[in-house]
């Protein structure tokens, strides 16, 4: 996949492309927001598919990179995600607000930023074919799940889940790494702000751990909430 870096600070760049470009990423640099609205432009690079994302440094020397993140919507529709160290939920609304699909904050912990970068991009591509079928399924490792019929199997076998057990593991499985606040997975999975007991939440991710005969499926980060960590086998 081709991607975008736009970041000033050429060491900061130069050690993050090469994780990216161990990664298997194709990196183009740009040190601006001039050389990053020109990159996208497709006749800049005759011949090669667009970026599938762009990380977008939001301190440039030229432009404020708000302002590079809504002139880039304007160029192209690859997915932005916007890297910057101001963490203030303000920020965060806003750069969200002009476009970008996601935002991660200094200094963040590269396989966090490789998982949400394949997130966005996967997203991506299939707003772009309606009709692709892979993303009626999740795979991780042994694990199966289909989203339009709601069944999981762990290698072949089928496993009955509850809806919300199901709503849960789904919610986690669209973002592997990612860790997912309390609060928030209440409010997506149980539609509300409110904790029941305080113990639902935990008592499903046990019951999804013992289910699934994999209790490293899902990890407790805490204080904070959960993640699931893709089975490598
Ligand atoms: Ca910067």
């Amino acid at each position: 996949m081709r991607l975008l870096l736009v970041e000033d600070d050429n060491h900061v760049a130069a050690a993050l492309s090469a994780v990216l470009t161990r990664h298997g990423f194709d990196v183009v640099h740009a040190r601006n927001g001039e050389e990053a609205l020109r990159a996208v432009l497709p006749a800049t690079h005759p011949g090669k598919p667009p970026f599938g994302v762009v990380l977008l440094d939001l301190g440039l020397p030229d432009q404020d990179g708000y302002q590079v993140c809504g002139k880039l919507r304007k160029l192209t529709s690859t997915p932005v995600i916007m890297v910057t160290a101001r963490s203030d939920v303000r920020s965060r609304i806003h750069g969200l607000n002009l476009g970008a699909d996601d935002y991660v904050v200094k200094p963040y912990d590269t396989g966090e930023l490789l998982a949400r970068i394949h997130a966005v991009a996967r997203r991506h591509s299939s707003a772009d074919e309606p009709g692709a079928a892979a993303e009626d399924a999740l795979r991780l490792g042994p694990v199966t799940i289909e989203l339009p019929t709601r069944r999981v199997s762990v290698a072949g076998t089928e496993v009955q889940l509850t809806r919300k057990e199901f709503d849960l593991l789904a919610l986690l499985a669209q973002r592997p790494g990612v860790v997912f606040r309390r609060e928030q997975i209440i409010s997506e999975v149980w539609r509300t702000s409110w904790e029941g007991t305080g113990r639902t939440l935990e008592v499903h991710v046990a019951s999804l751990r013992s289910k699934l005969r994999m209790p490293a499926l899902i990890e407790t980060v805490r204080g904070v909430g959960y993640r699931l960590v893709a089975p490598t086998a």
